[in-house]
């Protein structure tokens, strides 16, 4: 199963995952961007982890095998 990960060297912590997807990302007290479940990507939120991918700034998304 795929695991999406976010880099927090890279991350911004504009919110864009967050609002777009937030049952897998919320914003941690560092202020940045974190995965809130370890194993989810379920179909149903595909799309969603997709378009937070997408819409990153800093491309700070992706899937980990
Ligand atoms: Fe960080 Fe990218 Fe999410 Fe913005 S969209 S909070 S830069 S991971």
């Amino acid at each position: 199963m795929k695991r999406v990960v976010v880099d927090k060297n890279k991350c911004l912590g504009c919110g864009t995952c967050v609002a777009l997807c937030p049952e897998i990302f919320e914003l941690g007290e560092d202020g940045k961007a974190r995965v809130k479940q370890k194993n989810q990507e379920t179909e149903k939120l595909k799309n969603e982890i997709q378009e937070a991918i997408e819409a990153c700034p800093v491309q700070a998304i992706s899937h980990e095998q």
